[in-house]
């Protein structure tokens, strides 16, 4: 009797068990989705245009070397454009400007004019360069762009900030190497400086059109960070990119685009032994 006793108490015991799980096992795989629908958002938030850049980096103005992909062509939706300042009148345009590539355009601001951000995006940048930017702040957008601000009298957001078009950013100013006030502005897809006037049409405080698509090939006078010893090879401000097939060895990507082996090393920051990915995209000039 016994026995049958702890057996009756037992299957019950076990039934009962069998009968809670059910539960327990759908109120745990709907923790589970739910932590990774979390999951999926934060990394999907982590940064804008987290398909197309190689990472978030909050130190270096310019940080994608060979790490990024840049494709042969993105079409970036400008909708949404907010112009940054209250004046529209550009004091010098985007270009070669005193033996040096100017990578962006100036816009008269007075000293304390609010500067907004051109479009929904996230900090990336706030700080200070005595010679160069001075205060200045970089934001990416999820339409691939990210906008530079520079010569600010004050930065009035933090890295890592969600802001949105027209937002607040800062005030304009006549900070690190800059003479009389202006905000210097730049427009950069992967760290490739696009001329802003090819998409905004800054007096009438507009978008050109709806969209720009950038082209890596055959971009007119549009250039990267490296403009000094672009314009010492004669090139122009034009970039050209060499997508690595296989078979590709340095010398023959040397040869096939009329580079030396050592400027295309320069230029990509990778040395003769650098062993070549298929697909790596290297600038040859
Ligand atoms: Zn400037």
């Amino acid at each position: 009797m016994v026995a049958a006793a702890a057996m009756v108490s037992l299957s019950s015991f076990s039934q009962d068990l069998i009968a809670r799980q059910a539960p327990i096992d759908k109120k745990l795989k709907l923790v589970d989705s739910l932590a990774l629908q979390k999951q999926i958002r934060a990394e999907q938030a982590e940064y804008p245009a987290l398909s197309l850049y190689p990472n978030w980096d909050t130190d270096r103005v310019h940080a994608y070397g060979r790490e990024a992909i840049v494709p042969e062509a993105y079409t970036i939706d400008l909708t949404g454009f907010r112009m940054p300042t209250p004046s529209t009148r550009i004091t010098s345009p985007f270009g070669p400007r005193w033996r040096r590539m100017h990578n962006g355009i100036d816009v008269k601001v007075n000293i304390g004019d609010t500067i907004v951000s051109a479009f929904d995006g996230k900090v990336r940048i706030v700080k200070y360069e005595r010679r160069g930017y001075g205060k200045y702040i970089v934001i990416r957008h999820s339409n691939g762009l990210e906008t530079i601000y520079g010569h600010l009298s004050k930065q009035m957001v933090e890295e890592n900030q969600v802001v949105k078009a027209g937002e607040p950013i800062g005030l304009g100013g006549n900070t690190g190497r800059s003479t009389g006030s202006h905000l210097h502005f730049e427009t950069r897809f992967l760290g490739i400086a696009i001329n802003p006037a090819y998409m905004f049409d800054f007096p009438k405080q507009d978008i050109v059109a709806d969209t720009y698509v950038f082209r890596k090939m055959f971009r007119g006078k549009a250039s990267s960070g490296a403009h000094d010893e672009m314009l010492a090879s004669g090139d122009n401000g034009v970039i050209r990119y060499h997508k690595v097939k296989s078979g590709d060895t340095l010398s023959r990507i040397a040869k096939v685009r009329g580079v030396s082996i050592s400027k295309l090393c320069k230029l990509n920051r990778i040395t003769s032994r650098t062993t070549l990915r298929i697909g790596q995209v290297l600038r040859c000039s």
